[in-house]
């Protein structure tokens, strides 16, 4: 479904997490809430979250993925097969040597789904009228990422546990459709440090977006723990491998690089649509509305704008609420400067 609006705004899928929301957590795990005060504390988290981002002025809202810890963490506690190790840093500075790690115990089973569909539906329930929203689900390659493979194991390598799970991501999505998402987003945060071949990973985004008939985006940027990258972070290499992957959508991160590779669209050959970063979320400086339209401004010397929406970089749990809810602030103000400048073009 195309875009009515021009230089339609939203977000990578993460908000950031209130003050009382950790407070709730410490609570939790001392074991002094109950299951009703644990669904309130999760609802009412989604709630503000669908506030800020409406009272920012937001084109397409997600849920926040206010129901997700560190991403992806929460998604193993559904899977079945899987022996949970210590992490190999338990000191200091959390990093993505600090995050809980598996091994294979047998092939991987997820019997009730990844929970995006319960996400999804609650979402739905509250938002208006005509309000657009999108369904954010980890890709297969960083579904593997927390998985050590051994000798010996149900899979062989990475690649092979990776299609298990692109099985999964796309049972996910078909049953987002059947409960009516018409746009979904694939997240790879660790496409930058593929292992092995980037045409494997190719085929197994393929087969995770396989039938899938709803707008499909592609986030892929250099990770967001502790608001640090892990990889190289440029995109060129990935191309002309990444030209086969039957998204809709690409959406890239260049405002914490300074706008490098501003360009890039030029290597899509009309194939993709453009969702640009231009909102840094991993640095605590407010960028003025005018200084996002500046990088919207570099990103349309080379795209089209009926081809452009824009984003912050990456998902905001990373961030304090407050700060979060300045950078949306800033980047629909950004926006309508240029849609202004565009709008006096005609
Ligand atoms: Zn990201």
């Amino acid at each position: 479904m195309p875009y009515e609006q021009l230089l339609p705004t939203t977000v990578i899928g993460s908000h950031a997490l209130p003050g009382w929301f950790w407070t709730a957590m410490d609570a939790l795990k001392r074991g002094e809430y109950g299951p009703s005060d644990e669904q309130e504390v999760y609802d009412d988290a989604v709630r503000l979250a669908i506030w800020d981002q409406k009272e920012a002025g937001i084109d397409v809202l997600t849920d926040g993925e206010m129901r997700r810890w560190y991403f992806v963490q929460n998604f193993y506690g559904k899977m079945e097969g899987l022996i949970e190790r210590p992490s190999l840093r338990q000191t200091g500075l959390y990093g993505y040597d600090s995050v809980p790690r598996y091994w294979i115990d047998d092939r991987v089973r997820v019997p009730e789904g990844l929970g995006i569909v319960e996400e999804f539906r609650f979402l739905k329930q509250n938002i208006g009228e005509g309000q657009r929203i999108k369904a954010c689900c980890p890709g297969p390659l960083t579904l593997t990422m927390h998985i050590q493979i051994r000798e010996g194991d149900a899979y062989k390598d990475r690649v092979e546990l990776g299609w298990e799970f692109a099985e999964v991501v796309n049972r996910e999505l078909k049953a987002l459709e059947q409960e009516g998402c018409t746009e979904v987003q694939l997240d790879e945060p660790s496409f930058g440090i593929i292992p092995g071949k980037l045409t494997d990973w190719v085929a197994l985004l393929n087969h995770a977006l396989d039938g899938v008939s709803a707008r499909k985006n592609l986030h892929i940027c250099f990770g967001n723990l502790g608001s640090r990258p892990r990889g190289r972070r440029r995109y060129d290499w990935m191309f002309p491998a990444l030209l086969d992957v039957n998204a809709d959508c690409l959406c890239l991160e260049f405002a914490n690089r300074e706008m490098v590779e501003n360009d890039i669209y030029e290597r899509f050959e009309g194939k993709f649509d453009f969702m640009a970063g231009v909102v840094d979320v991993k640095s605590f400086w407010r960028e003025p509305p005018e200084e996002v339209a500046n990088r919207i401004r570099q990103v349309l010397q080379h795209c089209p704008p009926e081809r452009l929406s824009v984003s912050p970089d990456c998902g905001f749990f990373q961030l304090p609420r407050w700060l979060c809810r300045l950078k949306l602030q800033s980047l629909v103000a950004g926006t309508r400067i240029v849609r202004k400048e565009l709008e006096g073009k005609k």
